[in-house]
Formats: C-alpha cells, sequence, structure tokens
C-alpha cells in the first residue's frame, strides 16, 4: 500500500523516493520523461466532465525532468541507514540488535581525531561501544568484523527505504558497489 516511487533524474541517477501523490502530480504535469519496470499501481483521481474517474498508472521508477538537486556525492549520515548498511549487528561481537539497542561507534575515536563519517563508523553494541571507550579497535584489542564504506547514491536509496519492489531493487542493485551483500544478510 505504501509502496514509494523511485524517483530519478533524466540521466538516470537517484533523486529520492517519492509518494505515490508526489508522483501522480509529476504525471500530471508532464514532468516524467521516461519510466522503468512493470510492477505499476494505479491511482484514482477525480470525476471528470462526462462522470468517468480519472486514473494514472504509476511506474515504480520515474525519470523526470526539472532540476531536482540528486542528495550529494556523498550520501548524508544517519544513525537509521548505518544501522542497516551494518545489517543491525555489532561491528566488534557480531551480534545482531534492534535499532535502539544499536550505537554509532568512530573507530578512530572523535577524541583521537577521528571523523564522522561512514568510513570512520559502525553500529555498535551498547556493551562493545562502552568497552571500546575513546580507543581504536586495537588499542582496545578488538576486532572491526568488517571495513566500513560509503553507500554509493544506489546502495543509499537502498538503505533508505524498507519497501521496494522488485523492479526497484533490480535498479539499484545493479548498481550496487559489490561491498557488501545484503541479500544474504
Ligand atoms: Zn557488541
Amino acid at each position: 500500500m505504501n509502496m514509494r516511487i523511485l524517483r530519478l533524474n533524466c540521466a538516470g541517477l537517484p533523486v529520492g523516493w517519492v509518494s505515490r501523490e508526489q508522483a501522480a502530480v509529476l504525471y500530471v504535469k508532464e514532468q516524467v520523461a521516461w519510466t522503468l519496470g512493470t510492477e505499476t499501481t494505479r491511482m484514482l483521481g477525480g470525476i471528470n466532465r462526462n462522470g468517468r474517474r480519472s486514473s494514472i498508472t504509476l511506474a515504480p521508477i520515474i525519470a523526470c525532468e526539472g532540476r531536482v538537486g540528486v542528495p550529494g556525492v556523498v550520501p548524508p549520515l544517519s544513525n537509521d541507514v548505518l544501522f542497516r548498511r551494518d545489517g543491525y549487528s555489532c561491528m566488534y561481537c557480531g551480534q545482531v540488535f534492534t535499532r535502539t539497542e544499536l550505537t554509532r561507534d568512530h573507530v578512530v575515536p572523535r577524541v583521537q581525531g577521528g571523523r564522522d563519517v561512514w568510513t570512520n563508523v559502525v553500529a555498535a553494541c551498547a556493551r562493545c561501544n562502552h568497552r571500546k571507550g575513546g580507543r581504536t579497535p586495537e588499542q582496545a584489542g578488538m576486532e572491526l568484523l568488517a571495513v566500513p564504506f560509503e553507500p554509493n547514491l544506489y546502495e543509499y536509496m537502498y538503505l533508505a527505504n524498507h519497501r521496494i519492489c522488485g523492479d526497484q531493487m533490480e535498479y539499484l542493485q545493479a548498481r550496487f558497489g559489490g561491498q557488501r551483500n545484503w541479500q544474504a544478510a
């Protein structure tokens, strides 16, 4: 029901997820340049003058004209997306936790000049984060289970939406960087 539509720019770069209503507006304004995917949804509109209800068929992926910025070279860092990147597991003990049990750990701690960037942050349970304290993994004698990385735009779009249809997944996945295999997780 709440399936969102993947909006691209005309060059095929993901711009973001839009609601079906927002997508319908883009269709009506004739800003949709091309579409992808067969898993369409139909949206009913108003009753027109000859008494028929109008409807719009929405494709799961729409490329639109108009100047809308893509999220940028570096996707914004947030705990939601970070924890999803790491499969909701602590990158030190490997156990899976709920969102509220996880914390953002700076691999090189901030007190030692570590930056708050994708390549320096991992999901960690409160216990491991506390144990590590203001030390690097080496200093704390703790092993990092996976190297943190910055998701590319397509990975970011995947990680930022929990409900993705097959067509959308196919489009995004073909452009994943291959640094992590979320399908297997
Ligand atoms: Zn842990």
